[in-house]
């Protein structure tokens, strides 16, 4: 690994790569892996590969172990021209993350920082989450076969802990302030050698770049004018504007599409600081949305966020929780069942278009970041109904009803 470093994302002080390192010592900025200048993509047979090997050369500092894979990513790229011509935009595409191992893009994500846990010699890791990530480090923990540690908030309910603990890791519920958990479970990890594979720490955000390349060979290289992204912490948007200019670097396409960082006006602490002109994030107060995977209150890649949207043209918009299940019953209708944070690039698409901030001649990629079974209770939301009848009355039923 020698060589690769991690560099600071604002004052750019740099870091070796073969130690973990999350947040810059001297301004707490996000810290990120130098980018690949030259990467070829590893033609072959797709059937056989993981997206590791395929995308390999874009992963220099890791080795790569397919016993770690479950299979994540090569997720489908869905065109819906029905919801274009509704929209009134040229092309819409869904990058369908529900269909990774555990429901959600985080396992691109939990798997690259694996595998840099197992480069270092690491035998334990660990996140803090209440949500998709946990899930995803549980599972790919047991597959790597490491001693996993989860820690959640002490309220959290049974239905959201049972996905996680089937998977069986050490899963603490802990009392207290769920922001310091955060920075806790860092010293802690330090003390006792876990590897806490968090929502922005750079190895993570790494694996996210792969959904770039994916959309880029999907579309064969003609790639889309805006991808849209439902931000919580950060890192995902981050990881996947990275994508596109490694594949712009290494020549595969000549310019990279702009960024469009969709958020939950209940919580949209990176589109409040954008609109308001600041130069970074604030906390934001008592958030509230329908869109629990966004509702990260102080996201620790917030400002990056900031500074690489401005710099690059990248979009900013927040979209309430009626327009996010209205989102959702519209996706639904086009055969994706996404939870509600996921609906939010397709519900801010709507609004940028009402609002003309669109022209309609656009070319858009949302990223459908997870499954709509990870939050039932949002069924309570759409007036979901069925036909009842007897089995001597069906044909009339249907006859008079439908
Ligand atoms: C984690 C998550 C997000 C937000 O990603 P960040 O990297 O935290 O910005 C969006 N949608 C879903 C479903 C998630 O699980
Ligand atoms: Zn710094």
């Amino acid at each position: 690994m020698k060589n690769i470093k991690l560099f600071c994302t604002k004052c750019n002080k740099g870091f070796p790569a073969d130690q973990i390192h999350i947040i810059c010592d001297e301004c707490n900025e996000a810290l990120e892996l130098e980018s690949v200048q030259q990467g070829k993509i590893c033609e072959g047979n797709l059937l056989e590969q993981s997206i590791m090997q395929r995308y390999k050369e874009f992963f220099p500092s890791l080795d790569i172990d397919k016993e770690v894979s479950l299979g994540e990513g090569f997720t489908p790229l869905v065109e819906s021209k029905r919801l274009a011509d509704k929209l009134g935009v040229k092309k819409l595409y869904f990058k369908n993350e529900t269909q990774n191992p555990t429901w959600s893009f985080k396992d691109r994500g939990t798997l690259t920082g694996v595998l840099h846990a197992m480069k270092l010699g690491y035998k334990k890791i660990g996140t803090v989450s209440t949500g998709n990530m946990a899930v995803s480090v549980a599972a790919y923990g047991s597959k790597a076969n490491l001693e996993t540690f989860i820690f959640v908030n002490r309220t959290m309910a049974s239905e959201k802990l049972n996905p996680i603990a089937i998977y069986g890791p050490h899963l603490i519920k802990v009392e207290g302030d769920y922001g310091n958990l955060y920075f806790e479970s860092l010293r802690i990890g330090k003390e006792n050698d876990i590897y806490f594979i968090n929502s922005d720490v750079p190895f993570r955000v790494e694996g996210y770049k792969t959904l770039a390349y994916e959309i880029c060979e999907q579309l064969n290289f003609e790639i889309p004018d805006y991808v849209v992204v439902p931000t919580s912490a950060g890192g995902n948007i981050r990881g996947i504007e990275k994508g596109f200019e490694e594949f712009k670097n290494s020549g595969y396409i000549n310019k990279a599409p702009k960024m469009i960082c969709a958020q939950a006006s209940g919580c949209s602490p990176i589109d409040r600081a954008y609109h308001n002109n600041e130069e970074n994030i604030s906390r934001f107060e008592n958030p509230k949305t329908i869109a629990h995977a966004i509702e990260n209150p102080f996201p620790p890649s917030g400002n990056q966020v900031l500074r690489k949207l401005r710099e690059k043209g990248g979009v900013f918009v927040s979209v309430s929780d009626a327009e996010i299940v209205t989102a959702q019953a519209m996706l639904a209708r086009e055969g994706i069942f996404a939870q509600p944070a996921s609906a939010v690039p397709l519900a801010a698409i709507k609004k940028l278009r009402e609002e003309n901030k669109l022209s309609g001649d656009e070319k858009i990629a949302c990223v459908v970041t997870g499954s709509g079974l990870k939050y039932t209770a949002a069924f309570e939301k759409h007036n979901l109904k069925a036909g009842d009848c007897k089995l001597e009355e069906l044909g009339s039923f249907i006859a008079e009803n439908y």
